[in-house]
């Protein structure tokens, strides 16, 4: 008999999971899949690229419904899961049904930080997170428009460019002194912000929204130095909260996400979690890779092999059509480290690259990201980078052609 497995949450880890899970050990669980969205999985990260109208919301299903049947995995989207007995290990679903599970997995992911400030509540006011967060932007935000977003890292910068993309007057308010600044260093952030500013969007650094005005919909955003800036609609986009309310409630560890040792296993044993919703080491990942190596990893060890998750290195890729910005692990550099640094600003190129002990350790990457994934490569191996140190910052092409170590050496 298969033993009765369930999954909460029909995104990106839960898809990568189920697909692991399957091809490892097919038929020894009953999967069920719970999400809330009336959807199949689909690929959050392109929502950026149909908001810039570069790829149709169709085209973005992970999976189609034929793959989740030909697996025996039953799914039940549309349908909140709203509370768990971890003692009679079976979860309650919105729809008054319940699902018993022998085994238990979160991947529940996260939800937009709302700030508590006047006139959030008011119409206009969107968020950035799913499918209907893209209706509601276009019907709200149209060609003409004045459109404020909230926060000027990643998810605000595409935002925005999609916004501009579509003929809205766009402009950025962020409350730090550069734009994505826990991406990028000083410089690759002005380069950016130049970049940004040349598409004809507004930024705003140092900006602390006091109130969001406006009586029966949004009419502008007012800063504590006094400014108000004019607007039709606001994009919220600050940050993300991971979503454990569930598994807080059910008396599982929360702490900032849901708690998980190097299993991925919560405090109570067979209940697990992975993806945004999770905690691992003191840290909720927001990107999707880790998810993923997770859901590799849970995967893995549910059909039996000892795995174990030991955390992710990160690496973050801007989706805005013609600012190439790359940016990987310690990209800032910490007592101690080197740099390697290439700039022209001329051409809109800059290269950093941070090492440590002969390894790279970090990256960040302006104009030219083409050997972004080498350098992530290299970073996550720790392979030693000694030998090519000097033509690293020149790409793969030429520090792997300058190989192999004894002919430098030789010299
Ligand atoms: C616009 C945008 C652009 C992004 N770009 C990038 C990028 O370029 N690179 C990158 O690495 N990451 C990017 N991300 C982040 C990436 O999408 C996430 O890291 C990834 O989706 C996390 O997967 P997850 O499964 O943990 O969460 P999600 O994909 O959010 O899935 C969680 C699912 O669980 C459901 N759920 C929650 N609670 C319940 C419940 N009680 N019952 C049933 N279902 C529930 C939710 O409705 C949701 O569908 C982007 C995100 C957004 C919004």
């Amino acid at each position: 008999m298969s033993e009765p497995l369930v999954v909460i949450g029909n995104g990106m880890a839960a898809a990568r999971f189920a697909d692991e899970l399957s091809k490892r050990a097919l038929g020894r669980y009953a999967i069920a899949v719970v999400g809330e969205e009336p959807r199949l999985a689909y690929n959050r990260v392109l929502l950026s690229s149909v908001l810039a109208g570069e790829v149709a919301s169709s085209e973005i299903e992970l999976k189609p419904q034929g793959w989740w049947r030909d697996r025996g995995i039953t799914l039940r989207y549309g349908c909140r899961a709203t509370a768990i007995d971890t003692d009679a290990r079976s979860v309650m679903l919105a729809d008054g049904e319940s699902l018993a599970f022998s085994k238990l997995v979160f991947a529940t992911g996260s939800q937009p930080i709302r700030p508590a400030l006047p006139g959030m509540a008011l119409p206009g006011v969107i968020t950035f997170r799913d499918i209907n967060d893209i209706w509601t932007i276009w019907h709200r935000a149209g060609s003409g428009d004045r459109v404020v977003v909230i926060g000027g890292g990643l998810l605000g910068l595409e935002a925005a460019y999609g916004l501009a993309k579509a003929g809205a007057r766009v402009t950025v308010l962020h409350l730090m002194d550069r734009l994505m600044e826990r991406q990028l260093d000083r410089q690759a952030a002005r380069m950016l912000q130049r970049a940004v500013e040349a598409m004809g969007i507004e930024v705003i650094l140092n900006a602390d929204t006091a109130e969001i005005s406006g009586t029966s919909r949004v009419e502008g955003v007012t800063l504590k130095d006094g400014r108000t800036i004019e607007a039709d609609a606001v994009v919220v986009a600050i940050g993300i909260r991971p979503s454990a309310d569930l598994a807080r409630a059910a008396g599982i560890a929360v702490k900032r996400g849901i708690v998980i040792d190097d299993a991925l296993e919560t405090n109570v044993a067979g209940i697990h979690a992975i993806g945004e919703c999770a905690e691992h080491r003191g840290v909720c990942y927001g990107l999707v890779e880790p998810a993923h190596e997770q859901a590799r990893v849970l995967a893995a060890r549910l059909s039996g092999r000892d795995a174990r998750y030991a955390g992710s290195v990160l690496s973050t890729n801007l989706k805005v059509s013609g600012v190439n910005v790359f940016s990987a692990g310690d990209f800032l550099g910490a007592e101690g480290t080197e740099e390697i640094v290439l700039s022209d600003p001329g051409i809109g190129l800059y290269k950093k690259l941070v090492i440590a002990d002969g390894r790279l350790v970090g990256a960040v990457l302006f104009g030219d990201t083409a050997d972004g994934l080498w350098y992530f490569d290299l970073i996550r191996s720790g392979a030693d980078i000694e030998t090519m140190r000097d033509d690293l910052a020149f790409g793969r092409a030429l520090a792997e052609r300058t190989q192999p170590a004894p002919t430098r050496l030789a010299a």
